[in-house]
């Protein structure tokens, strides 16, 4: 890979931030006072070394989204596993309630857990979007009733950035004392989240989409919220997540968590103007449409479908001029071939609009100066793949 590369697809990874590496190095053998690596179920001084890396991250986790106890934040190995144990936790925790509510717009991380609780025997009701790909609070509260076991929707979506009323929709699911489960992952760092204000029940977080290592993630469990862990094992993280923590993983969330934290409105505000230079520079290539609400996305996204070009050969031509992008969701991509989104299609978009879609996300270290460079590349790309496309009629 080129060392130049002009990175434009933070939704799916963000780079590991130096700080962040810093403070994982002493627990990959690199202990200050030459300490070995201790377990943190230890109770000698490299068990203690371990634990209070841990207990640390945790208390920066928790401030992130504003849990008032840091024992409400448990540590997992990332978004997906975060989403799987709320969903099959709250479910499994209240037996006897068979139905479940979510967003047609979820990460799939949600979709194929409710589609598991479907399989056997819950009834799964997907809440639809309009076309800026939001979620309408009441047909979510008329989707609730008694049965109702849990409801999941997520903050902020990975393909098109939406960003969805979660105050509003907490508030109803409060009231209707369903808990809500809510996929926070692209959120965090993103937008400001405080779980004292927005009574959600569990929340996912991962570290790798907020500049943190790969393969660590937390749920935030409120207090007195029933879950039944998924992973049977030793009992650590309360009994709710058995197996020896990835302690250095945990330690990079924390400092990233921390960083989050701190650097957060600078970061929003510098990718909101990097943002908008790209939806005008890309929106101004005739027959190329944003997708999602023009102003409730997140700061970092930039979602559109190019007429008469196919993403996969858009986002290959752009890696091959040194700009990194994503076709739809990176997450699903590598194994969804030339399937159209479910986002895109939920949101009415056609097929042939679903697979002629890229994903453009910035990131708190891209410059100005990266994203002129890449939107003369795009230009380039897309007039070359028309020229080549039988199908596109708007040849110059
Ligand atoms: N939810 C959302 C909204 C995501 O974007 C992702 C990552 N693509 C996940 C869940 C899964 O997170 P992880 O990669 O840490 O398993």
């Amino acid at each position: 890979m080129q060392n130049d590369v002009v990175y434009l697809d933070h939704a799916a990874t963000t780079p590991l931030d130096e700080r962040v590496l810093e403070a994982m190095l002493p627990h990959l053998g690199r202990a200050p006072n030459g300490s070995p690596r201790g377990n943190p179920s230890s109770l000698h001084a490299p068990g203690v070394f371990a634990r209070e890396a841990i207990e640390d991250a945790r208390a920066s986790v928790a401030q992130l989204v504003g849990a008032d106890d840091s024992g409400e934040i448990l540590f997992t190995a990332g978004g997906t596993e975060s989403d799987n144990l709320a969903v099959l936790g709250l479910a499994a925790a209240d037996p006897d309630k068979k139905h479940v509510v979510i967003s047609a717009v979820e990460h799939p991380a949600v979709r194929e857990a409710a589609g598991r609780l479907g399989a056997a025997g819950y009834e799964v009701t997907s809440i639809g979007v309009d076309a800026d790909g939001l979620v309408s609070p009441a047909e979510l509260a008329g989707a609730l009733h008694s049965d109702t076991v849990l409801a999941a929707v997520m903050w902020a979506n990975n393909e098109v950035g939406a960003v969805q009323p979660i105050e509003e929709i907490a508030a109803i699911c409060y009231e209707a004392g369903v808990p809500l489960h809510v996929d926070a992952v692209q959120a965090a760092g993103r937008l400001p989240i405080d779980v004292s204000r927005i009574p959600v029940s569990t929340l996912a977080l991962s570290a790798h989409k907020l500049y943190g290592p790969q393969g660590v993630g937390a749920l935030y469990v409120r207090g007195g919220v029933d879950l039944e862990p998924v992973l049977f094992g030793g009992g650590q993280e309360k009994g709710l997540r058995s197996g020896t923590e990835n302690v250095a993983g945990i330690a990079g969330f924390g400092e990233a968590a921390r960083l989050a934290f701190e650097e957060l409105e600078e970061r929003t505000r510098h990718e909101e103007a990097l943002r908008e230079t790209l939806i005008s520079g890309v929106t101004g290539i005739p027959g190329v449409r944003l997708n999602g609400h023009r102003e409730k996305r997140l700061s970092s996204n930039v979602h559109v479908s190019v007429e008469g070009v196919e993403a996969e050969s858009l986002v290959l031509f752009l890696d091959a001029l040194g700009c990194a992008v994503g076709s739809g969701s990176a997450c699903a991509s590598s194994t969804a071939g030339h399937k159209a989104s479910p986002v895109l299609l939920a949101m009415s978009r056609t097929p042939e609009e679903a697979i002629s879609s890229i994903r453009i996300t910035v990131g708190k270290d891209t410059t100005q100066e990266e994203v002129t460079s890449f939107l003369d590349s795009c230009a380039t790309a897309i007039a070359q793949l028309r020229e080549l496309s039988p199908l596109y009629t708007g040849k110059s």
